[in-house]
């Protein structure tokens, strides 16, 4: 996700905040600091760290329940809504997806039901006068209800979606679900512009834009879920080795027209070397630093993935390829062109088989008469 920044790690998950979610804490500490000076802005902006550590217990919810299924989660993003844990894939079965996306309201609720033991109640807004476990107990259930909300890309909507999959198939339960998160994010829009609540409209522009982007992902496994890799991957495609330097890469991709190379050692893929990953590297470095300092990681497919499954391996790292792999060699690789390739085709052949089905009923009408 672009406008973020990687701030730790934990178990092998990134955690990122998007721009966004400084602009929300710059905006607390100001709100609160008109209210009643440092004292009310410093306690504004410990309020907002305390909802972002709620909002990652909630996130590693999803995450670990994607683990259980054998999905992992490379990053959680934290935006002014709440957070993003990026599932490397769509789970296949609704019910999976059913658990995962119930996981993290799970969690706010029972933090909710901890800080309700713990003697919290409601106190809505709070102010610097509220107790940590009123603000712990108001703040997840407000996150619980937001979350809750049946609209895509809030969990209730993904929750709508997977008890939607069974009667309507994939592509129709998202339309639905899609369909829902645009009429709230509408309404959210015009309540937050008439009520003057900046975080409202802000809600309804990532629902907005939520609810498109997981469309299209949806739409396009749908589309290319039975295409393979080996359908479409380019067999002969160039390599560099880790100790190369990146000067001599940087040759060899305007000798070869190519932004992008597998890196090699001994047969084994241990890398991707991508033409943004050499610019960064000074001009008068790129002789003395070799391919394995600026090289990034990559997932490698087998020429048996479905072309859904590598799109999803590609878009979560946002990758321009990735090399296919069997019984250990590298036997090509798979581009971003491959795939729109692949995307273009998948369009013709449907538009052919309308014109097939015109053709039908003449024949039949020829038969009869
Ligand atoms: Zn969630």
């Amino acid at each position: 996700m672009g406008w973020s920044i990687p701030i730790l790690r934990v178990a092998g998950i990134q955690l990122r905040i998007h721009i966004t979610f400084l602009l929300l804490i710059a905006w607390i500490a100001f709100a609160y600091y008109a209210q009643g000076g440092s004292p009310a802005a410093i306690g504004g902006v410990l309020f907002i760290l305390l909802l972002f550590a709620c909002v990652v217990l909630h996130e590693f919810g999803h995450a670990l329940a994607g683990k259980a299924f054998g999905i992992n989660t490379p990053d959680i993003t934290l935006l002014p809504i709440g957070g993003v844990a990026r599932l490397e894939r769509i789970p296949d079965e609704p019910v999976q997806e059913l658990v995962i996306a119930a996981a993290g309201p799970a969690v706010t609720a029972l933090i909710a039901l901890g800080a309700f033991i713990g003697g919290g109640s409601w106190d809505y807004p709070p102010t610097t006068k509220t107790s940590i476990p009123d603000v712990l107990f108001t703040m997840n259930v407000v996150l619980l209800l937001f979350n809750l909300l049946p609209a895509f890309p809030m969990d209730g909507g993904r929750i709508v979606r997977a008890l939607l999959t069974e009667r309507y198939g994939p592509i129709r339960a998202t339309q639905i679900a899609v369909g829902l998160g645009k009429i709230f994010a509408v309404l959210f829009g015009i309540f937050g512009l008439f009520s003057f609540n900046i975080i409202l409209i802000v809600i309804a522009f990532f629902i907005f834009v939520g609810a498109d982007a997981e469309s299209r992902g949806v739409l396009v496994k749908a589309m290319l879920g039975h295409v393979r890799v080996r359908d479409l991957m380019s067999p002969s495609h160039g390599l560099v080795s880790p100790a190369m330097s990146v000067y001599d890469a940087a040759e060899q991709m305007l000798r070869e027209r190519r932004l992008a190379y597998p890196v090699l050692e001994n047969g084994r893929v241990v890398g991707l070397l991508a033409e943004p990953a050499v610019g960064r590297v000074p001009p008068n470095e790129r002789r003395l630093t070799p391919v394995s300092k600026v090289m990034r990681d990559v997932e490698t497919v087998a020429p048996d993935d479905d072309l859904g499954r590598a799109l999803q391996a590609m878009g979560s790292r946002d990758v321009p390829m990735l090399p296919v792999v069997q019984d250990g060699a590298m036997i090509g690789v798979l581009l971003r062109s491959d795939v729109m390739r692949g995307l273009r085709l998948q369009e013709l052949e449907a538009s052919q088989k309308l014109t097939s089905s015109w053709r039908g009923p003449d024949k039949q009408i020829e038969v009869g008469a």
